[in-house]
């Protein structure tokens, strides 16, 4: 006897998506047969893999395929597989109680009331529910491949609840989705409406297809195919398949390598960055067939993780084909296969970034990520040349310039490659470490993004020149560098002069103690007041509030501050300082002159104490201004 009907309550977030998808119209409520046919081929896929590793499976005889079949008259659809089904526990945990990990991302993108992005249900693993946009009842008949499980019935209307019965005589293997459509539906009973939605989303599906009876999709491994046999629109069309997404790629690469092992692969890189729009870590990877069986739909033996916003293909007949996920890891030829795929897919870059336009395209949504890859000593001399940067000759906060530019244009008087980071440009460019640089027009990389610290620190030079940030930079290197400023002419201060800045920056010292490491006579400094140095070799600004952010406990230590003799602040302070060296307006000044500089460099410790430091200078002033 069949065991007592269960019923069971979506969860919470399942039941919240389940409201949006039946009460809102939808343009593409078509992709529902996508969903469905794209579960029934990933079911025959677990089928075949199983069998060919040699597991036992129930009706091994059975042909590899999935059928649709409608009544017009009953306006239902059917979608039936030969696949893995599921038991009880695979269907509870599968569909309905737990909710997997996309459904809330994918419950926010959708009340950002963007029509496209229900496009997007298969990239969060909730592919399924998508059948009750289109039915207002659905029944699940499933018999899982394992031997000695029953059919469990599985039927919802999709509003808060659902049973799972065991069915009264078992079914063949597979899984069974009959769908009772929805009035406003009907059309999904009709064939054409069917056909055209296998056309458009199905086509790649590696199974028969059949409906009615009538098989409808002409199956191709395109990757497989040579290259001048097919068009762009076949390779768009595979990729929107493949990767669950609606644009067009950005670029693809098609190959096929004989030496040292034979393989084809066809892989793709996608207009939008879903990791960027905060859709979580991608882990897409590629698909790995070996001898036309999907041994991996998510292998991440072939690209490295920087690589992980591109998706597609990789197929050997060469690989064994009882090969397991770890053997995988394991076996020599898949090193080779990973190394030959990075190598040709960054030379692929390099000629895509000859575009320009569409290059910047690429790396506003995939640089981020493509960054990380700067501790990948195999493949570091390629990805360098596709990095880029924002810098000071760039025209806006937009240009991009890679470095072999910014070497190429570099007066030959120059050593070192200069960045400076940031949280805009505009804070870069305030920054009075800047100075020197802008008079001596040397051009500079902005980084906006603090990666680039790690970035930089690790690929540690290019072309033989070294990354130097410009709070650190050796003087002594730019010395040769022409002043390009001719309203700057040099007003040599005098030596005796020198000697009483001397003492002031003493008596600046003196004041504020432990704040900064030392005060200094600036060469650096044309426009700004005083500026804060950090220690040559060691870490940048940016890099130690990194280091900050990660570890509180890690003291930010004093910098020097260097100041300018021929800055009018700076110059009567000195006066001050002749007539009464303890004159207390000097403290204030002092004070107020290192926060400033702190402030610019993007680091005030203390906002109180900078305040009230302010507002005594303010009383001062003000009183001053009265008495006059
Ligand atoms: P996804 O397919 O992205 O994982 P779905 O919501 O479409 O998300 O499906 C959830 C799960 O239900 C699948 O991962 C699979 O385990 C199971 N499933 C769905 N359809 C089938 C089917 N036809 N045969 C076997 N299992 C299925």
């Amino acid at each position: 006897m069949a065991e007592k009907s269960s019923q069971y309550q979506f969860q919470a977030e399942v039941n919240q998506l389940l409201d949006i998808l039946t009460h809102s119209l939808y343009t593409h409520r078509d992709i529902f047969v996508r969903e469905l046919v794209s579960n029934a081929a990933d079911a025959l896929d677990k089928a075949r893999f199983k069998s060919i590793k040699g597991e036992e499976i129930n009706d091994s005889d059975l042909d590899l395929e999935i059928r649709i079949d409608l009544d017009k008259d009953n306006k239902t659809i059917t979608l039936s597989d030969t696949g893995i089904g599921m038991t009880k526990e695979e269907l509870i945990n599968n569909i309905g109680t737990i909710a997997r990990s996309g459904t809330s991302d994918f419950v926010k993108q959708l009340s950002q009331e963007n029509v496209k992005d229900v496009n997007l249900i298969g990239r969060f693993g909730v592919g399924f529910y998508s059948v009750f946009m289109a039915g207002e009842k659905v029944e699940i008949t499933t018999q899982s491949a394992t031997p000695g499980e029953p059919t469990w019935i599985w039927i919802s209307d999709g509003k808060g609840e659902f049973t799972i019965d065991e069915a009264e005589t078992p079914a063949k293997r597979g899984t069974q989705i009959k769908v009772y459509l929805r009035d406003d539906a009907e059309q999904f009973a009709d064939s054409y409406t069917i056909k055209h939605a296998i056309e458009k989303y199905s086509n790649f599906v590696s199974f028969p297809i059949k409906l009615d009876g009538e098989q409808v999709n002409t199956i191709s491994a395109i990757w497989r195919e040579p290259k001048s046999s097919l068009k762009k629109e076949q390779y768009t069309e595979f990729f929107k398949y493949l990767a669950k997404q609606p644009d067009d790629p950005i670029t693809y690469l098609h190959f096929s390598a004989d030496a040292p092992i034979q393989f084809n692969s066809l892989i793709f890189v996608p207009k939008t960055n879903l990791e960027l729009m905060g859709f979580g870590r991608d882990e897409e990877g590629i698909h790995m067939f070996v001898k036309r069986v999907l041994v991996d739909a998510h292998s991440k033996d072939i690209l490295p993780n920087y690589l992980r916003f591109a998706s597609g293909v990789v197929e050997s007949d060469e690989l064994p084909l009882n090969i397991s996920r770890e053997t995988l890891q394991e076996n020599p030829y898949m090193m080779k296969i990973k190394n030959t795929v990075v190598n040709k897919f960054l030379s692929h870059l390099q000629d895509f970034s000859k575009d320009e336009e569409a290059y910047k395209e690429f790396w506003n949504q995939h640089g981020r990520i493509l960054k990380e890859g700067y501790n990948d000593f195999q493949h570091k001399d390629k990805l360098v040349e596709l990095f880029r940067f924002n810098s000071s000759k760039s025209e806006n906060g937009d240009e991009l310039v890679s470095l072999r530019t910014y070497v190429d244009r570099m007066s030959e008087k120059q050593q070192d490659i200069y960045y400076l980071s940031g949280s805009s440009r505009e804070a870069i460019e305030n920054n009075p470490a800047m100075d020197l640089f802008k008079s001596k027009d040397i051009e500079v990389l902005y980084s906006f993004d603090p990666i680039d610290e790690f970035v930089l620190s690790g690929i540690v030079e290019y072309d033989k020149k070294k990354f130097v940030s410009v709070d650190q930079a050796d003087l002594g290197h730019l010395n040769d560098i022409p002043n390009q400023d001719k309203d700057e002419e040099k007003e040599e201060t005098k030596s005796e002069d020198l000697k009483d800045f001397d003492n002031l920056a003493r008596r600046i010292k003196d004041i504020l103690g432990g704040k900064v490491e030392d005060v200094r006579l600036s060469e650096r400094l044309v426009k700004n007041p005083a500026v804060l140095i950090g220690s040559q070799g060691g870490m940048s600004a940016q890099m130690e509030k990194i280091m900050h952010l990660y570890n509180q406990d890690t003291k930010l230590s004093p910098k020097v501050m260097e100041i300018n003799p021929k800055h009018t602040v700076i110059k009567n302070m000195l006066s001050i300082y002749k007539k009464d060296v303890a004159d207390p307006l000097l403290n204030k000044l002092a004070n107020n002159l290192f926060n400033s500089v702190a402030l610019l460099d993007g680091n005030i410790q203390d906002p109180h104490e900078m305040a009230a430091t302010i507002q005594e200078l303010l009383e001062e002033t003000s009183k001053l201004y009265i008495k006059e």
